[in-house]
């Protein structure tokens, strides 16, 4: 049966190793872990695990290229073009990259194509951003000129989680290279296999040997990700992941005061008013959560949906989403492939058995029919949620959508607000006045009005509360992997106070 084997894509490596100061290296201690393959829960490639040595190889590397390459001494120009490089690069090899990523992650292949596509654009739009670069600067006529000079921080350690990993760190390589730094990256290990793609694109794009480093592996205590954490050589994190890893990174890197970009869950709303235009909010919303297979941290995972239109609504979207077409991942008819790892399957799964208990069960609901083995859900929504069940209030990760109805546009806010988490919002109403104040009013660090997650890259990306620290995107991510430091010309006499008159001086000092 189709669903129950996938056909290994073209030049697939024997085995996934680290890569460190330009060379592929085995793990210092030898150890490797298996992949697993999403179909088939089979072991298909033997990765390497790394630990402190490893990390301690790979940010001496990384350290080295900074103090004493080219990299980040080099004109943003001429970055600039090795990032373009990389960018043509990535688009060429988009089908075998696409391949790759759906194979060992289950992300239907014609998804896993877009996403390629973005890696690439992520990459052009740095090395475009680096170039046109403005610098601030602050005349006090007469007296001052003061201008910011943005300088590379150094080695970043980026963590990436296994939900479109390529394009997930495309989106932290992107501007930490842009800016001049030089990196460790540590994939997640539930999808090593596309990451393994990076060292042969940057060397062709002539990336200089230890600006980019890659250690495969763990992530808790012992491990890679730990040891990255706690490595006092790297002064800034970018993490996406859990909560609760984020809030583990957050205690390992304060003794260090490491500056930290922590993009983290969700349980993002998605307010449907009676007055929305219904078949684009149910198009959109089927799409917000059952896209990526729905493992998507800005999936739009809470419908709230206005009481005149709730019943209309609820069976309108219970019978699309029974149309979604779950299938081999590889196939490109696919809508909904296979979960990334058994572990995770098991927590969804476990997840629809908990809603099967607090809610009302309209699609889905399991394994889909004729799909006994492979980490298939189908795709599975629960109406009348109560705002305190558990798939309310908890990340599921998978294709399980809650529907709850509201009657009141206070009423909508106050269950939009009522979670630990604040990503996404997603409104549709066509009333564009109660649209921009739920806006203002939702606990999410981005909204979406009328519309399906459509981000324009010079956008910022991030979360409140639970859901992550800092924004990434455009400009913040330049000023995530920049110090910017103030440069004070003095222009005048004013600024050279002697004792005796100090009290002129100091009311214009800094402490
Ligand atoms: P995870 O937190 O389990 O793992 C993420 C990465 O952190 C992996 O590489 C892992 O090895 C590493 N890690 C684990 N423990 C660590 C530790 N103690 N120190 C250092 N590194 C450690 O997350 P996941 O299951 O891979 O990814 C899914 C989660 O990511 C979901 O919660 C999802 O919402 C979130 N996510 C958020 C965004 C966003 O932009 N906000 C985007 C994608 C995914």
């Amino acid at each position: 049966m189709a669903a129950l084997q996938e056909t290994k894509p073209e030049n697939l490596p024997d085995s996934i190793r680290h890569y460190i100061n330009g060379e592929w290296v085995d793990s210092v201690d030898g150890d490797t872990f298996e992949v697993l393959n999403p179909v088939t829960n089979k072991p298909y490639i033997k990765a390497a695990s790394g630990k402190k040595a490893d990390i301690e190889a790979a940010v001496a590397a990384a350290k080295k290229a900074f103090d004493e390459g080219p990299w980040p001494k080099m004109l943003p120009r001429e970055r600039s073009r090795v990032l373009h490089e990389i960018a043509d690069i990535v688009e060429s090899r988009g089908g075998q990259l696409a391949a790759m990523e759906s194979y060992d992650s289950g992300l239907p292949i014609t998804q896993a194509l877009g996403q390629a596509r973005r890696a690439a654009e992520n990459f052009r739009f740095f090395a475009d951003l680096t170039v046109a670069q403005i610098d601030d600067a602050y005349k006090v006529p007469g007296r001052q000129v003061n201008y910011v000079n943005r300088k590379p921080i150094g080695v970043a350690g980026l963590i990436t989680p296994w939900n479109t990993p390529f394009m997930l760190e495309s989106w932290k390589l992107g501007p930490a290279l842009a800016t001049g730094n030089t990196v460790v990256l540590k994939p997640a290990e539930f999808t090593p296999l596309s990451a393994s793609l990076w060292p042969g694109i940057f060397e062709e794009a002539g990336v200089p040997a230890g600006v980019f480093n890659l250690v495969n592996g763990y992530g808790e205590e012992g491990y890679a990700g730990d040891s990255l954490v706690k490595h006092p050589d790297v002064p800034l994190i970018s993490f996406t992941g859990e909560s609760r890893t984020g809030q583990i990174i957050f205690g390992n890197a304060a003794p260090f005061l490491k500056g930290l970009s922590m993009e983290l869950g969700g349980k993002s709303p998605a307010v449907v008013f009676d007055d929305a235009d219904l078949e684009g909010a149910i198009n959109a919303t089927i799409f917000g959560v059952f896209s990526l297979n729905g493992e998507r941290c800005t999936a739009g995972s809470r419908i709230l949906v206005q009481r005149g239109i709730y019943d209309e609504f609820v069976e309108r979207y219970a019978a699309q989403a029974k149309r979604v077409k779950v299938g081999p991942p590889s196939d490109p008819s696919t809508e909904v492939g296979a979960l990334v790892h058994p572990e995770h399957y098991e927590k969804v799964m476990s997840y629809v058995e908990i809603g099967k208990q607090e809610a009302r069960l309209v699609a889905g609901g399991g394994r889909p029919e004729g799909f006994e083995t492979g980490n298939y859900v189908a795709p599975t929504v629960f109406v009348d949620v109560k705002p305190d069940a558990r798939i309310f209030q908890e990340e599921i990760f998978g294709p399980v959508v809650a529907i709850t109805p509201f009657d009141t546009e206070e009423e909508a806010l106050e269950l939009a607000n009522n979670t630990r988490y604040g990503l996404a919002a997603y409104i549709w109403t066509s009333d564009l006045k109660r649209a921009h104040n739920f806006a203002q009013n939702v606990e999410a660090g981005m909204v979406w009005l009328n519309s399906n997650n459509v981000r324009d890259l010079r956008t910022p990306f991030g979360g409140v509360k639970a859901s992550g620290l800092g924004h990434e995107g455009g400009y913040r991510s330049i000023d995530f992997y920049t110090d910017q430091q103030a440069v004070h010309i003095n222009l005048g006499e004013v600024h050279n106070p002697v004792f005796g008159k100090q009290e002129d001086a100091v009311e214009k000092m800094d402490a």
